[in-house]
């Protein structure tokens, strides 16, 4: 672990307050160009004496300003303490989490695993132009059926082809001859480049893709490719509990990933994390950019630096020892979920590394599924799947109490 050690809260105080030492201080006057400010302090209350114990809330009410991409280039010098440690939390997941070598990764906090998956789409579609002198109907994304929607969004708004290939119903593994033909199909109508998108967990099953099972077809019919990996859910699991994995930067394939801090991790929403090797970011550089220090190679502009700091904070608070113990409880509990579900002959999917199990909606009353406010696969029609979650406040008296209304 080079980045990702534990540290108390007194620890953690004392960095966070010299990070906001580094920070433009409004309050001395320095500042007058900057359209920024604290919090306002009539509603906010700026001086309050419960500030005090909390950093993060002193933090907060000073509100930095994280636009831009910190781990290359310039950034704007007035935010710059606290930059650091969202730097700091993008080598942490790169390479303490991730495999990345050192230093060889850009990456920053996002509004969400949907920001980060648009801005891989985004960076790739220029990388084709760019490279390739590819036009947009040459270009396409591809991703499972059981992706996260945010792809289509990618390719709608990129103006690029969506391809979803179907997945099979009971083991949600790739069809791979479904793909084949789908690839030849896309061949034949022009496409000629690829943005694949493989999921590290999917929202609906917690299943992993096999990032393989593109990339061969890909590279034996000579079509270039761009390889995202989305772990906006599985990110934080998956690399604790997977044997071994294909799907993090150990795989020279893989270009980028996605996470979300505000799913496992329980970090305010707005903490979705891009992750992309070096020499990717520039592709998205926007000249016309030109008021903000260093370049703005991001989907969005201001963000909060609070936000990222959070992150730091939850990640400081764990350790990767403590983070992966936490993983392992989660994963027995829902080991132990599943049992009992066998035992009541009640069919669901669960992948093993994975905290999700999936019910077919053959085998619960519906009612029962409503209670319990488990998600279906779909709201517009009658649900074939409802999932279980197995989070922190999922624990075992809950379960057993939804059990208990099973065997009524
Ligand atoms: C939740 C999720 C997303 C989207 O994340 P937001 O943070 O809601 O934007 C993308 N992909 C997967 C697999 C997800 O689970």
């Amino acid at each position: 672990m080079k980045y990702w050690n534990k540290l108390s809260s007194a620890q953690q105080d004392l960095i966070i307050t010299e990070a906001l030492r580094q920070n433009v201080n409004y309050q001395d006057g320095g500042s007058l160009g900057v359209p920024a400010s604290v919090l306002d302090d009539k509603v906010f209350y700026g001086q309050a004496s419960f500030l005090k114990d909390s950093p993060w809330l002193r933090l907060y009410v000073q509100n930095p300003n994280h636009i831009g991409c910190h781990t290359l280039g310039d950034s704007e010098p007035f935010f710059k303490g606290t930059q650091a440690l969202e730097t700091e939390v993008i080598r942490l997941l790169s390479e303490d989490l991730l495999a990345a070598a050192a230093d060889s990764t850009d990456g920053y906090i996002a509004a969400g695993g949907t920001e980060a998956n648009l801005q891989a789409i985004w960076i790739y579609r220029n990388y084709f132009q760019k490279e390739y002198g590819a036009d947009c109907a040459q270009i396409a994304v591809i991703s499972s059926a059981d992706a996260h929607y945010s792809m289509v969004k990618g390719a709608g708004i990129f103006g690029l082809t969506y391809y979803s290939v179907p997945v099979d119903f009971q083991t949600r593994l790739i069809d791979e001859s479904a793909l084949e033909k789908m690839i030849e199909k896309a061949s034949e109508a022009g496409i000629r480049y690829f943005i694949v998108v493989a999921n590290m967990a999917t929202t609906m099953f917690g299943s992993i893709d096999d990032p393989g099972v593109y990339t061969r077809r890909l590279q034996a019919a000579g079509l270039p490719f761009k390889l995202h990996v989305d772990a906006a859910f599985g990110g934080f699991i998956y690399p604790m509990t997977a044997s071994q994995s294909q799907l993090d930067f150990s795989n020279p394939d893989i270009s980028s990933i996605t996470l979300d801090a505000h799913k496992m991790l329980q970090a305010p929403y707005g903490t979705g994390v891009f992750l992309v090797r070096k020499n990717l970011m520039g592709y998205v550089y926007t000249e016309q950019a030109a008021y903000v220090n260093g370049m703005d190679l991001t989907l969005s502009g201001s963000r909060s630096g609070a936000n990222a700091v959070a992150v730091w904070m939850i990640l400081k608070t764990y350790g990767y020892y403590g983070w992966q113990e936490k993983i392992k409880m989660l994963l027995d509990r829902t080991n132990w979920l599943c049992q009992e579900l066998t035992r009541r002959q009640i069919r669901f999917y669960r992948h093993p590394d994975m905290n999700i199990v999936t019910i077919n909606s053959e085998d619960l009353d519906p009612r029962t599924a409503e209670k319990y406010y488990l998600v279906p696969d779909q709201h517009t029609g009658p649900a074939d799947w409802f999932k279980i979650v197995v989070m922190d406040h999922v624990d075992r008296p809950r379960l057993l109490q939804f059990l208990s209304d099973i065997d009524r």
